[in-house]
């Protein structure tokens, strides 16, 4: 089996522990690899050594850190698929996905190397007589994030980018469920030229989190995972004085209308339903048929899921892969049932899946005439189910994905551009898509959920995140007018 560790100041450490945690490949149910859990101790060398760090590289030029990051950017791209191939053994979505996501990452990369002009700050002349007043925006110190299970590449790399071209220091603690990417990701780092203790894994799970969370060096935190724990950290972390941003969990709806492409909308729903197994937080998980769409566009999307091929996510040809562990396999499991007890109608049934071997499979399940009072509505599955709710009217549509607690993304089908303009200004979602299922921003927007879907008030990457990990400082100047020139003879 595999030995996994921590990356603490330049190179691999073994931690002082003696818990640790099993990493399987989810497609064959075998353990490959060990993950140590850091004590407290482990955290607080971590954080020593970024502190360290931290000294010289908050104060390294701006063009040199971008030459770091350009430098790293160019790795990345080489090393694409082993981190691919690394994230499908952990995680188990397909190759293609893996892929995706190493390049959604890379995006925060290329937008990172634009530090020297993101980082600019404002300049008045003149304020009052022989006055000027100037902001600056300068680095935090040491700052973590905590990253969840689904994006083992993509979510860390919406943060430590920018946090380090900003001229901080990071800490991650990568999910314990898929720990490897984020030690190839620090061997890439060390080549690119990022010095030592700039970049830090700390592998582990609530132990070094809360560590983390209390240690009076670490000036901020970023987190993504469940709502549960987002609340949690954003509570923990705020008591403790840090600057932090919570993402949390989803439950995300897609509204289609009467009047939408439903071959587009069919197509879309199942993509964004299915895919990654439904284990990725912008999923569709309801879908609102409006009218009369349900009638028309059930059976497209069973006709869809009947060609979906389930295995291998490493095998050419499979559409999708398994779930990350056997329990939570089960978990979901346990929902589909709970929808069939609470009288859904279940148009199609992936737990009669068969895929060989002992892998954490299900197959893509389908509910029709799903409620809201149902658990299948109301929970966070994270699995692939597709719960179809049916709405009388626009009205009711809107007011349903309004009353839920999540709000991080939502979509809307239909050919008629005033609903879809009324749609985007009603809708109390952090993130709208229109014709479009999965509405993710780019690297140079910001990512990010309202209501319980985010803690704190800053989203990720963009222009929030640059001001997420720096602080500004606003200087005003006053000298004396000189009179140098005038001895050299300059005209006055
Ligand atoms: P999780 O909340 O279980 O874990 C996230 C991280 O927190 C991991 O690093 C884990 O080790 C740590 N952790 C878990 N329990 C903890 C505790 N009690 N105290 C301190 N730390 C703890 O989430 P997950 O299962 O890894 O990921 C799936 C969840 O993440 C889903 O809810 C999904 O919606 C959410 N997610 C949200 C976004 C977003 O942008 N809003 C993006 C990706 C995933």
């Amino acid at each position: 089996m595999h030995c996994l560790n921590h990356w603490i100041a330049g190179r691999r450490d073994n931690g002082a522990s003696d818990r640790s945690g099993t990493v399987y490949n989810p497609a064959s149910g075998e353990a490959t690899g060990e993950v140590p859990f850091a004590t407290a101790a482990d955290v607080d060398r971590a954080v020593a050594a970024a502190a360290r760090a931290f000294e010289s590289w908050s104060r390294t030029g701006l063009n040199k850190r971008a030459t770091i990051l350009f430098a790293f950017r160019e790795l990345v791209r080489q090393r694409a698929d082993d981190l691919a191939r690394l994230i499908v053994s952990e995680h188990g979505k397909v190759l293609a996905d893996a892929r995706g996501e190493v390049q959604r990452g890379l995006e925060v990369v290329d937008f990172a190397c634009g530090i020297p002009q993101l980082i600019k700050g404002e300049f008045s002349e003149n304020v009052s007589a022989g006055v000027d007043s100037y902001s600056l925006r300068q680095p935090l110190g040491v700052v973590a994030g905590i990253t969840p299970f689904n994006f083992p590449v993509m979510v860390p790399m919406w943060m430590f980018p920018i946090a380090i071209a900003a001229g901080n220091s990071f800490i991650l603690k990568p999910s314990e469920r898929d720990p490897s990417p984020a030690l190839l990701l620090a061997e890439l780092w060390g080549e690119a030229g990022l010095p030592n203790g700039v970049f830090n894994v700390v592998q582990g799970d609530r132990v070094a989190v809360e560590r983390l969370l209390e240690h009076p060096d670490v000036a901020a935190v970023s987190f993504v995972g469940s709502t549960p724990v987002a609340r949690q950290i954003y509570e923990r972390g705020t008591r403790h004085g840090k600057r932090v941003q919570a993402l949390g969990g989803a439950k995300n709806h897609m509204v289609v209308l009467p009047d939408a492409d439903l071959e587009l909308a069919a197509d879309s729903a199942v993509n964004a339903a299915f895919g990654s197994s439904g284990q990725r937080c912008m999923a569709i998980s309801v879908l609102v048929a409006v009218g009369d769409a349900a009638e028309r566009l059930v059976p497209l999307l069973r006709e869809r899921l009947a060609a979906i091929h389930v295995g291998d996510g490493m095998e050419p040809n499979i559409d999708m892969g398994p779930l990350v562990t056997r329990q939570h396999r089960d978990r979901v499991r346990q929902y589909v049932e709970e929808g069939v007890t609470a009288g859904a109608t279940l148009v199609a049934d992936g737990r009669s899946i068969d895929v060989e071997g002992d892998g954490f499979f299900l197959g893509p399940c389908l509910f029709d005439h799903v409620t809201p009072q149902m658990s299948i509505y109301r929970d966070e599955i994270f699995g692939p189910v597709l719960s179809v709710v049916r709405a009388p009217s626009y009205d009711e549509a809107i007011a349903l994905v309004n009353a839920s607690p999540y709000a991080n993304g939502v979509a809307l089908f239909t050919s008629d551009g005033g609903a879809a303009r009324r749609f985007q200004s009603e809708i109390q979602v952090g993130m709208v898509g229109i014709n479009v299922p999965i509405p993710v921003p780019m690297a140079y927007y910001s990512f990010g959920g309202w209501k319980d879907s985010l803690f704190g008030d800053a989203h990720v990457h963009g222009a929030e995140g640059v001001k997420f990990y720096t602080r500004a400082k606003v200087v005003t100047a006053r000298w004396p007018q000189s009179s140098v020139g005038k001895n050299l003879g300059f005209p006055s």
